[in-house]
C-alpha cells in the first residue's frame, strides 16, 4: 500500500489546532506526529512514496456535504448535475464525502427508490457518498420499509411539509413516520415549510400578475417556515424522535430550534451559503429572469429584516450545527427557463457543492467563526450527525485519509470561466472572492486533486454504510 507524509502543515480539527505531520498509509490515517518525528529510528520523509509539502497551510479532515441532490427529477426535469459530474466538482472544492437523498416517490415502494438511487451513483462517484431515504409517501408498507433502513446504512430519512401533490407529507403521516423514527433510531429530516398555504399564495400572487422569480420569495414566507418548524418539533416532542431541520433560513425559525434545544430535545438545524451571503432584494429580485439563478426552497430571505446576521450568529452558537449546500444545480437554458412569466415553473435549487468550503472559509476571513469551527460546520458535525464520526470527519489514526491541504494565503475566484467544474450553465457565486485555497484534496489515501490538476476518477468513490447518529447516545 502507498504510504504518504503530509508535511510540515498545522493540523485543525474541531477541537483546536498544532504543527503536525499526518502519515497516510493506504487508505488510512495511520498517524499525526510532532513535525520532524522520526518512526523507530526511519527517517519518515524518507521512508514514505510521497512527501506533500504542506507547510504555512492547513491540514483539515474532507469536507463533509450531508445534503446534495444529484440527478434529482424535479418539475419535469432532472438536476443537471450527475453523481460523476457533481462529486468531482464536490472534489475540486475540497469536500470528499457526499450523502445525497434517494426518493421515494408517492405510489412506489421505498426499497425500489433506494436501489434505483444505488444503481444511478455506483461507479460514478469520485468520492465516497452515502444516502438518506425520502419517504414521499408515507403509508403502512413504507412504514414498514423504515424500519429496515439501518440495514442498508441509511441512519436518516426525510419528510416534506411542502409540495403538496410531489412529496408532502400531512400531520397523521408525519406522526405515524416520527414513531418509526424514535423507534428504530432514525434521524428524521424535515423540509419545513407550509406548503399548502404557500401554495395558496403563489396562486393569488399569480392571479394578480406578479410573476417574477422575485415572487418566489414573497409566497414562500418566512411566516410559514417558522410555523413548520415549530409544528415539527412539537411533533418530534410528541413522539420522542429526534429532528434535523434541513436548509434553515429564516431567524423565527431558528428561535423555535434554539428554544427546543434549551427544552432539551434532540433538535438540530442546518443551513446553507446561500443563506449566510445571498437574499431576496439583492439575487432573486435582479433584472429580469435572472433572478431564476437564485429560486430554491427555503428562499433567500429579505435582507432587511436581519436573517443573514442571525444565521451566522446561530453558527457560532450553536443553535445551527452545521452547513450543508442542498446542492440541486439546474441550468438556465432548458430548465429554468421552464418558468419564464410563471415563477412556480421554476426548478427549485441552485449549485454550492463546488464552493461550500471556500464560502465558508471565507466566514473565517471575515471573523463571522472560528478556524476550528469551520472545520466543525463543515467536517466533524455531519460526520457526527450521520453516523460516520471515527471514519469520517476527523484528523486521527485510523479514520479514512479523506484529507485537504488548505493554503490561507492562495486565493480563489469563484467564476463560470475561473474556476467552475458543476454540470451547470452559469455559476449562482459569480464574482465572489475567496481569501483562501484548496489546494489538495485527498480520498482515502488518493490524491484526486493537487494545485489545480484533478487527479481523481469516477468509481473511486464508495459507498458510505452509515451508523446511528452519534448525537444520539
Ligand atoms: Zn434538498
Amino acid at each position: 500500500m502507498a504510504t504518504t507524509l503530509i508535511s510540515g502543515g498545522t493540523v485543525v480539527t474541531a477541537t483546536g489546532r498544532s504543527a503536525a505531520d499526518v502519515l497516510v498509509d493506504g487508505e488510512k490515517i495511520a498517524a499525526v506526529l510532532a513535525p520532524g518525528s522520526t518512526l523507530l529510528g526511519h527517517d519518515l520523509a524518507g521512508s514514505v512514496d510521497t512527501v506533500l509539502d504542506a507547510t504555512g497551510k492547513y491540514v483539515i479532515p474532507g469536507g463533509i456535504d450531508a445534503h446534495t441532490h444529484m440527478q434529482m427529477p424535479f418539475g419535469g426535469t432532472e438536476a443537471s448535475d450527475t453523481f460523476e459530474t457533481g462529486t468531482r466538482a464536490a472534489a475540486w472544492g475540497g469536500t470528499t464525502t457526499i450523502v445525497d437523498f434517494a426518493i421515494q416517490r408517492y405510489g412506489e415502494r421505498v426499497m425500489d427508490g433506494l436501489a434505483a438511487w444505488h444503481e444511478k451513483a455506483a461507479g460514478e462517484c469520485a468520492i465516497d457518498y452515502g444516502f438518506h431515504q425520502i419517504i414521499g409517501d408515507v403509508n403502512d408498507d413504507s412504514l414498514k420499509a423504515m424500519e429496515t433502513l439501518p440495514d442498508e446504512g441509511v441512519s436518516s430519512y426525510k419528510l416534506f411539509m411542502a409540495y403538496p401533490g410531489v412529496f408532502y407529507s400531512d400531520d397523521a403521516q408525519i406522526y405515524k413516520a416520527m414513531r418509526v423514527g424514535a423507534e428504530t433510531g432514525l434521524m428524521t429530516m424535515m423540509h419545513a415549510e407550509n406548503g399548502p398555504a404557500i401554495d395558496a399564495m403563489v396562486t393569488e400572487l399569480l392571479a394578480q400578475g406578479k410573476t417574477d422569480p422575485y415572487y418566489h420569495g414573497v409566497a414562500r414566507a418566512w411566516q410559514m417556515e417558522e410555523e413548520a418548524t415549530h409544528r415539527a418539533i412539537m411533533l418530534a416532542n410528541l413522539t420522542g424522535a429526534p429532528l434535523y431541520v434541513v436548509h434553515v433560513s429564516a431567524k423565527p425559525a431558528v428561535e423555535q430550534l434554539a428554544a427546543a434545544r434549551d427544552n432539551g430535545q434532540n433538535v438540530f438545524g442546518e443551513t446553507c451559503p446561500q443563506y449566510l451571503y445571498l437574499s431576496l432584494e439583492d439575487q432573486l429580485g435582479a433584472e429580469g429572469f435572472e433572478g431564476a439563478k437564485w429560486v430554491c426552497s427555503t428562499p433567500l430571505r429579505s435582507r432587511h429584516e436581519h436573517h443573514q446576521d442571525h444565521m451566522w450568529q446561530s453558527l457560532r452558537t450553536n443553535d445551527i450545527q452545521m452547513v450543508a449546500t442542498d446542492h440541486c444545480p439546474f441550468c438556465m437554458k432548458g430548465q429554468k427557463d421552464m418558468g419564464v412569466g410563471d415563477f412556480s415553473k421554476i426548478p427549485n435549487g441552485i449549485g454550492s457543492v463546488e464552493h461550500r468550503m471556500d464560502l465558508m472559509y471565507q466566514g473565517v476571513v471575515d471573523g463571522k467563526i472560528s478556524l476550528e469551527r469551520w472545520v466543525e460546520i463543515t467536517s466533524t458535525t455531519p460526520a457526527r450527525m450521520f453516523g460516520m464520526y471515527g471514519t469520517k470527519g476527523v484528523i486521527a489514526p485510523g479514520a479514512d485519509a479523506d484529507v485537504v491541504i488548505y493554503d490561507p494565503n492562495g486565493h480563489t475566484s469563484i467564476g463560470l470561466e475561473k474556476t467552475h467544474h458543476m454540470n451547470m450553465d452559469y455559476s449562482a457565486w459569480e464574482g465572489y472572492e475567496i481569501e483562501g485555497h484548496v489546494d489538495t484534496v485527498m480520498s482515502r489515501g488518493r490524491v484526486v486533486v493537487n494545485n489545480n490538476e484533478y487527479l481523481g476518477s469516477k468509481g473511486h468513490g464508495q459507498y458510505v454504510r452509515r451508523a446511528t447518529s452519534q448525537y444520539l447516545v
